[in-house]
């Protein structure tokens, strides 16, 4: 922001009294030359004659110096108020300078941007239209001690500001200070949105954690009392109590991976490990539900060993999730293939493709960005009646992000889903 201060004469830069103070002993210096060289005025008569003028001249102004009046902080040193100026309109956030009335001194883009209505000379309190920002303002003048307030703004969109006014002592012309405010602005949408989904994710935990042990104790007291003698109700009872303490360990089994992999999320894998056997491992593993849900996995990976820069654990973790979710959510195709290419990234890099793709029911086009997502789940009934959990592929997602890698997920209704895990290909060390 421009700032008009340039000196359009001799005395233009400086503060009214000075500038009256100034002419007063420049006229009474002239007159005591022209006494001197013609009156008769002896120079010692006359220099002590100028100092008692020159006294009364700058007496008043130092004294109003001393006030600190707002005048004073207009009549700042031109450098230290262009200064102040570039320091405000360096500021990231929107800031606004105000002297102790709550004028505009200074503002940056950003405020004009925040505050169209904001004008320099004018009062703040007619610009801004939030209460809470007005009765901060109010109170800030009123006090001169520093106040802060949320509000949420509307325009352009929805977002939750956070104003802090402070006092800052902004030096005069002559030695003196001056209690100017700086209001600045700063969005807290991003926390507040980390907040909203942090507050949510304990929620859904709570819930998820609670179902089933809310059905564990229900048999228990079923157990202890109606059914205490019914041999056949105990046997069924026990069956279910198993499979809800079974979906409990695996919701907090979970629920840990996923803390320990966001944990680590920075730090990228180093050891290099040989992807092909754990595929394979992982789907031996699996062969048991395939049999169970009719489904023939069929396995296109190379002989060789296809090296990359990962952890092994955590591969297991991530190869498990995408295919029991194709064998349990698209068990009706009655096929799972799993395959293993390289490729070019879009950025024009090395990549390998773990392809894990079923033939099923497919997932509709509006759940495919927020699969990801902790416990979203297309058909919460049917992923409650499978074992899960909702957090399988945001785990996924992490274990992906953590190698450094990319998750594709594409899918077209009643035929099946492709579930695409991409990851670097590792720089196999010079061993010349
Ligand atoms: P869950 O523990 O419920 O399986 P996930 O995070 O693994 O949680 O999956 C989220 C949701 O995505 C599932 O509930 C299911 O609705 C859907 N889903 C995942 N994989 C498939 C698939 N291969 N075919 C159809 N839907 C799928």
């Amino acid at each position: 922001m421009a700032i008009d201060d340039s000196p359009s004469s001799f005395f233009s830069p400086w503060p009214d009294r000075l500038r009256h103070s100034a002419i007063i002993l420049l006229a009474a210096g002239l007159a005591l030359t022209v006494l001197v060289a013609f009156g008769g005025l002896s120079p010692l008569r006359a220099t002590a004659v100028f100092a008692c003028i020159a006294a009364a001249a700058l007496v008043p102004w130092r004294l109003h110096n001393a006030a600190a009046s707002r005048e004073d902080v207009r009549g700042v040193n031109p450098v230290e108020t262009a200064a102040v100026s570039a320091i405000v309109a360096g500021m990231p956030d929107p800031a606004v300078l105000l002297d102790r009335a709550g004028r505009v001194i200074h503002l940056n883009a950003a405020a004009a941007q925040l505050a169209p209505a904001l004008r320099r000379n004018e009062l703040a309190q007619f610009a801004l239209r939030s209460p809470e920002i007005i009765t901060a303002l109010r109170e800030a003048i009123a006090t001169t001690e520093a106040r802060r307030a949320t509000y949420l703004d509307h325009v352009p969109v929805d977002r939750w500001m956070e104003l802090i006014i402070t006092p800052v002592p902004v030096p005069t012309l002559f030695g003196g200070t001056d209690k100017c405010m700086l209001m600045t602005f700063h969005d807290q949408t991003p926390l507040r949105r980390v907040e909203e989904m942090r507050a949510d994710f304990v929620a859904n935990a709570s819930h998820e954690l609670r179902t089933p042990l809310a059905a564990l104790s229900g048999f228990i007291d079923t157990l202890q009392g109606p059914a205490k003698d019914d041999a056949k109700a105990r046997e069924r009872f026990l069956g279910i109590m198993h499979t809800q303490a079974t979906r409990m360990a695996r919701l907090i089994d979970d629920l840990l991976s996923l803390s320990r992999v966001e944990l680590s999320a920075h730090v990228r894998p180093d050891t290099l490990v040989d992807i092909v056997p754990i595929i394979r491992q992982v789907a031996d593993g699996l062969e048991p539900l395939a049999r169970e849900r009719q489904v023939v996995i069929d396995i296109d990976l190379p002989d060789a060993p296809v090296s990359i820069a990962g952890d092994r654990e955590e591969l297991l973790r991530l190869f498990e999730n995408l295919i029991e979710n194709a064998l349990k959510y698209g068990a009706s195709g009655g096929k799972v293939i799993v395959s293993l290419t390289s490729a070019m990234s879009g950025e024009g890099a090395p990549e390998v493709r773990v392809i894990v793709r079923d033939f099923g029911p497919g997932i509709a086009p509006e759940h495919l960005p927020r699969l990801t997502e902790r416990f979203y789940r297309v058909d919460v009934g049917d992923s409650r009646a499978q074992g899960g959990t909702g957090l399988g592929l945001s785990l996924v997602k992490h274990i992906v992000n953590r190698h450094r890698g990319r998750l594709l997920i594409e899918s077209v209704l009643k035929h099946g889903a492709t579930f695409t895990a991409c990851f670097p290909q590792a720089k196999i060390p010079d061993s010349t």
